[in-house]
């Protein structure tokens, strides 16, 4: 299979050639076609099999189809992910991915001072890359909304447990709307995980590498 073969838009396809991406790896071939049919993903992957990508560019491509019937500076898709380094590296992902497309990305995270990532969030963002802290801090402060989230993504799920942000996630589950696509990926599939990933998923399609 090829990317050009799962009829992703051209501004998409793009980007993708000019990165020299041409076929999909196994878990981008598992689950871009579920996520494009809007279904819940259970992910079982780790970093390095191209597992970004494999949410990144079905979520970019529903949203270009999306746009084309609402326009919005309104956040539509957020990734909770555990530190600094890998959200910084999904930003990236979504930046080049979209690159010839209309969607505005953004990324927050804690241990900095948080003027910039509010003065990007005012300029209106269509996908927001959070660490759990730094995003309830600017929930709480009024900069942040999620009323109006249609994709929610919780990567690496099983490191955000190790590293306590449970409750964090919980948190933020009550703020996200009911109606929502979800996908979920965690590289081990210990019980707390399935459990968790029970509470967040509808119905998902489980794909593993
Ligand atoms: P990840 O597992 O998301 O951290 O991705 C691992 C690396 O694989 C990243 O450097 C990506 O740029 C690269 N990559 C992801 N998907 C593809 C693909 N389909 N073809 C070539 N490289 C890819």
């Amino acid at each position: 299979m090829t990317f050009k073969e799962l009829k992703l838009n051209p501004s998409i396809l793009k980007a993708l050639n000019e990165e020299k991406y041409i076929k999909p790896t196994p878990i981008q071939a598992k689950a871009i076609p579920f996520v494009l049919k809007r279904e819940d993903v259970l992910g079982c992957a780790q970093t390095g099999t191209g597992k970004t990508a494999a949410f990144a560019i079905p979520i970019l491509q529903l949203m270009q189809q999306d746009k084309k019937s609402k326009s919005s500076n309104k956040i539509t898709a957020l990734v909770l992910t555990p530190t600094r380094e890998l959200a910084i590296q999904i930003e990236e992902s979504f930046s080049t991915y979209g690159k010839y497309t209309d969607v505005q990305n953004t990324v927050i995270f804690g241990g900095v001072n948080q003027e910039r990532q509010v003065r990007a969030l005012r300029k209106g963002v269509d996908v927001l890359i959070a660490t759990p802290g730094r995003l309830l801090d600017l929930i709480g402060q009024g900069f942040i909304n999620l009323s109006d989230i249609k994709y929610f993504v919780l990567d690496e799920a099983d490191r955000m447990l190790d590293m306590g942000f449970i409750h964090d996630i919980k948190k933020v589950l009550k703020l996200l709307p009911k109606k929502r696509q979800s996908l979920f990926f965690s590289a081990t599939m210990p019980k707390n995980i399935v459990s968790l990933s029970k509470q967040i998923l509808i119905n998902p399609k489980s794909v593993t590498v």
